[in-house]
């Protein structure tokens, strides 16, 4: 079996489920009780905070843990945005391609009567900078950009839009869920006020993630209760805690890892191109991450690529991957300006830390005898 679909969860790495093991095991207790399996507890979250904070360049008292990025998409949506008072800055901006389930939310604020706006993107997936500019002014409370786009890899220039946010007095959200693990990351450096991320992105644990938010900027908590500093109620899910925390400590030299992924990357889109004709790479000259390869085999749909990969051995996903049944285009390839059939043809492969050469070169071996036959009949129908 061959794994490429790292972008929607990637294998645990093996320090991960000792660390978990190990936890619900020895450390049971509630980190909130004051007797002695409480205060072992207590030292053995605070230990991992402070590994979580130390990878991630930022302070403990900086890290709030929650149950994913999603939840840490909303905290940082819901909780930074009702912190500001302002009756003339109420106005929430997003980019048009972020996650589904943060556009989700996006639409249902809207609903509520929200005013909110969202930032195009260029034909090759990158974010539009004139539109940001345009957008981002002194009735805005808060910009909410991802650091990497989760179907194309593309990068966003994160930086230019927090000095835009800055510059008008708002509030920068950033979802780095895609990023961090895939290349370096540092909170202090990046000056957000706020950033998400999600641990079974980076070989830890499901159903654990985090916000980081900046010293001394004020957010309302959306779940009530004494943990993470009153800003996330509920009690602390340990084992996950300390499964993310060595998730982290496992990452390892990330640039050297993005590098030799981005290789294999670039030899697999390189070999399908010259082995098959018609397959177009979606955001391929932009910048992207290193492992992120979203790509359409000429007319083909894409169940049709993903059912073939199956028959090898090989896992991947569609662009719309979170619709599936497949008959709506993704929302990042409408945004970019695709057609609606060439965007019902996108194939995601994702590649990670386990992916080998041997894999892609299995993959761009077999795969070309699969799928020729079919792409020869268009061709022929075409004629
Ligand atoms: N944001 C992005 C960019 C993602 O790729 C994902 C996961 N697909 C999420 C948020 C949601 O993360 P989680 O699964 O931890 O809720």
């Amino acid at each position: 079996m061959i794994y490429l679909d790292h972008n929607a969860t990637t294998p645990p790495a093996p320090g991960v489920v000792q660390a978990m093991l190990a936890t619900m095991t020895d450390v049971w207790g509630n980190a909130s009780s004051q007797h002695a399996q409480g205060q072992q507890a207590k030292r053995a979250l605070a230990a991992a905070r402070a590994t979580v904070a130390r990878v991630l360049g930022c302070k403990p008292s900086e890290v709030i843990f929650t149950s994913g990025a999603t939840e840490a998409n909303h905290l940082a949506v819901l909780g930074l945005h009702s912190a500001v008072k302002e009756a003339g800055r109420q106005r929430i901006v997003f980019s048009a391609v972020e996650h589904a389930g943060h556009l989700a939310l996006a639409r249902a604020l809207m609903a509520q009567g929200v005013p909110v706006d969202f930032i195009g993107v260029h034909a090759d997936g990158t974010l539009d900078l004139d539109s940001a500019a345009g957008l981002i002014g002194p009735d805005v409370a808060l910009v909410s950009v991802m650091a990497a786009n989760n179907e194309t890899g593309v990068l966003m220039p994160v930086d230019e839009v927090r000095a835009l946010a800055h510059a008008a007095g708002a509030r920068m959200h950033v979802d780095a869920t895609q990023l961090v693990g895939k290349a370096p990351f540092d909170f202090a450096r990046l000056g957000a006020d706020a950033v998400s991320l999600s641990a079974h992105k980076l070989r830890g644990p499901k159903g654990i993630g985090a916000l980081l938010l900046r010293q001394g900027v004020a957010l309302t908590p959306q779940v009530q209760g004494s943990q993470e500093r009153r800003r996330r109620g509920g009690t602390e899910n340990l084992p996950a805690i300390a499964g993310f925390a060595a998730a982290l400590e496992d990452l390892g030299d990330v640039a050297a890892a993005a590098v030799r992924i981005a290789q294999l990357r670039d030899a697999l889109e390189q070999g399908l191109q010259r082995a098959l004709p018609g397959v177009h790479v979606f955001s391929a000259q932009a910048p992207r991450v290193a492992g992120t390869s979203y790509l359409r085999f000429g007319p083909l749909a894409a169940e049709v690529a993903l059912q073939r990969m199956a028959q090898l051995g090989v896992s991947a996903s569609s662009g719309a991957a979170c619709s599936s049944g497949g008959s709506e285009p993704s929302h990042v390839l409408t945004a970019m300006g695709v057609p609606r059939d060439e965007a019902l043809g996108a194939v995601r492969l994702s590649l990670g830390e386990a992916t080998t050469a041997r894999d892609i070169e299995y993959l761009l071996a077999a795969l070309p005898l699969l799928l020729a036959p079919l792409l020869d009949n268009y061709a022929a129908q075409a004629a």
